[in-house]
């Protein structure tokens, strides 16, 4: 039996950060949006356990830890030590998502193999122990189950599903080299000596997406971590500027970057943005959200899991 879950990437529409809590994280005021780019995690019965990657060549997959260390092996060792099971079975992903890009494909993968691990043992795990499980994994990973746009405060893992009654459209330039998180917030901290312990309300970002539009949605965006990736890569702040005068209403960099995001009026404008930047850079894609969380892919001919 093989059994195939596909998990979105995300943006951060709002990402507001307070300053560090004494547990070491910091406070996130955030809205997340799932997007059209994909990782697929197919597992297999097995006698042992093992973990197989292949991805898109545009994803620095060098960049993956060893194996043993993948976020997939504690997502499956979780799991197993929840129902008393031996974790087996033959594990492949394929990555579209850039690795250390902001843009939480590990957390995807976390996601994707809760969901997929638990029909392979036929475990039948509550919605709420997978969402624990995914909280446990990282800031990320319940984002990543639940798909859709959302609010997440917490250090980012309590999420809500927001209305959203737009189709947005979003150009995407990643890097050929991650950023790593925590530096990437060493260096919010070393920039922001007085920071409000609060993060600041994501109430602008979510009136935009309640009300469908671009224009209000580009002037919204926010980002409290941008200023630290530029920070660490001076470059990014020259493709934000290519990309508004080859058309976006606005660009913003990921989460922690490097991957920068931007928003299109139309589907059309995407293509056209997208077409102008590729002439200067190397890798440029175009996905549209919201779509949904992780989810098992049926098998061709059969039809859609109720
Ligand atoms: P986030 O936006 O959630 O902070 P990110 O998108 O910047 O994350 P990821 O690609 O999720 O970064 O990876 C973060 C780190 O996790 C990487 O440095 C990588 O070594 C490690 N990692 C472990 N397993 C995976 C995986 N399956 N895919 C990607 N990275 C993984």
């Amino acid at each position: 039996m093989s059994i195939t879950v596909r998990a979105p990437a995300k943006i951060n529409l709002h990402l507001g950060v307070g300053a560090v809590r004494a547990d070491g994280f910091h406070p996130l005021d955030t809205v997340y949006q799932a997007i059209g780019l994909y990782d697929d995690l197919t597992v297999r019965s097995d006698k042992g356990w093992g973990i197989d990657v292949r991805a898109a060549a545009y994803v620095a997959s060098g960049a993956l830890p060893p194996p043993g260390l993948n976020i997939v092996d504690r997502a499956a060792r979780l799991l197993a030590d929840l129902h008393g099971l031996d974790p087996v079975g033959a594990v492949d992903i394929y990555k579209d998502i850039p690795v250390a890009g902001g843009m939480a494909g590990g957390s995807a993968d976390a996601a994707a193999a809760l969901v997929a691990l638990d029909r392979l043992w036929q475990a039948g795990t509550s919605d709420d122990d997978l969402l624990r499980l995914a909280a446990a994994l990282g800031s990320d990973v319940p984002f990543a189950l639940l798909g859709g746009s959302a609010h997440g405060t917490g250090r980012g893992e309590v999420v809500r599903q927001v209305p959203d009654a737009g189709t947005w459209w979003w150009v995407l330039v990643p890097s050929a080299e991650g950023l790593s998180t925590p530096e990437v917030y060493r260096r919010f901290d070393a920039l922001n000596d007085d920071p409000d312990p609060l993060p600041l309300s994501s109430t602008v970002v979510l009136a935009a997406l309640a009300a469908g539009d671009p224009h209000a949605l580009a002037a919204a965006l926010h980002n409290d971590l941008q200023a630290a990736a530029l920070d660490l890569r001076p470059d990014l702040g020259d493709l934000l500027e290519a990309g508004e005068r080859a058309g976006a209403l606005r660009g913003l960099v990921s989460g922690s970057g490097p991957t920068v995001v931007f928003l299109a009026e139309s589907s059309a404008a995407a293509r056209e943005v997208a077409g102008r930047l590729a002439e200067d850079v190397a890798v440029v894609l175009v996905a549209n959200g919201p779509v949904a969380g992780a989810h098992v892919v049926p098998e061709v001919g059969t039809s859609w899991p109720t």
